[in-house]
């Protein structure tokens, strides 16, 4: 006999017509966690990317049991856009543990300005992000260095905030006009960890109106192969950055002659 049975529906017994007993089942609670994991998944999405979701639905999801709360938090943080101000954003604050939410992030954008940012950069870089890959289960990072770059409270002119000729490249035989942040302990860590990225797909791109004659040396070239010189003429919002180049490049860069101070 085949699993489904294969007796003619004829020779079946019929049923007495009395007494019906509903099976155990139907009057035990109902088992979420019996459900094979893409319902659940399903399930949990309704509730989470639901157009109106009630706040405290979602609390009550995350706060059931370690195991929803990760499956939870691996669909609501999968997709994490942060605008980076004059502070590091609380997802990003604090050791990371089991129920860290920044460990479930798979996609993260961030978008800054160098000068709002400066301070906290370092600490960004030289751990959280590189916990978040190591540890957590960040695939693709893409960076936006935004608008406000170049400006003149960013440049200033100024020791901290000019131009300076540089020494870069491999030995360093290279000197560049370049701004003098790029030497500054955050701008390595910056440098350092677009370096050593292995496990995590990294995006940089910078705002393509007005962002000077620096980074034109490390992005794509128009089309019409005219040259950029600060003012790009293509219609891209933002020009991605060739992060090999830029790393080569930038890595243990050092001030070649001393800021000339103006009297
Ligand atoms: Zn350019």
């Amino acid at each position: 006999m085949g699993k489904f049975g294969s007796r003619s529906i004829a020779f079946r017994p019929k049923p007495t017509g009395t007494t019906h007993v509903a099976p155990k089942w139907r009057n035990a609670p109902f088992r979420f966690l019996d459900l094979p994991p893409e319902l659940r998944h399903h399930i949990i999405e309704m509730v989470l990317l639901d157009a109106a979701p009630l706040h405290e639905d979602i609390l009550h999801l995350f706060l059931t049991c370690q195991q929803i709360y990760a499956e939870a938090a691996s669909l609501f943080y999968h997709h994490v856009c942060i605008q980076l101000r004059d502070d590091i954003h609380p997802l990003l604050i604090g050791s990371l543990t089991r129920v860290s939410a920044r460990q479930h992030v798979q996609n993260l954008r961030i978008r800054f300005t160098m000068k709002e940012s400066e301070c906290f950069l370092d600490r960004l870089y030289g751990t959280t992000l590189s916990e978040m890959a190591e540890k957590g289960r960040l695939q693709h990072l893409r960076i936006e260095i935004g608008s406000c770059f170049p400006n003149d409270e960013f440049w200033g002119w100024d020791e901290s905030y000019g131009y300076g000729d540089i020494r870069v490249g491999p030995g360093k035989g290279q000197v560049i006009l370049a701004p003098l942040f790029v030497t500054k302990p955050w701008f390595q860590s910056f440098v350092g960890f677009l370096g050593d990225a292995k496990t995590v797909k990294v995006s940089l791109y910078v705002d393509a109106e007005d962002h000077d004659g620096f980074w034109c040396m490390f992005h794509r070239t128009h089309s019409s192969g005219e040259k950029c010189d600060g003012w790009w003429k293509g219609k891209s919002q933002a020009l991605k950055i060739h992060r090999s180049s830029l790393v080569k490049t930038l890595r243990g860069a050092v001030l070649a002659t001393p800021v000339q101070k103006e009297c």
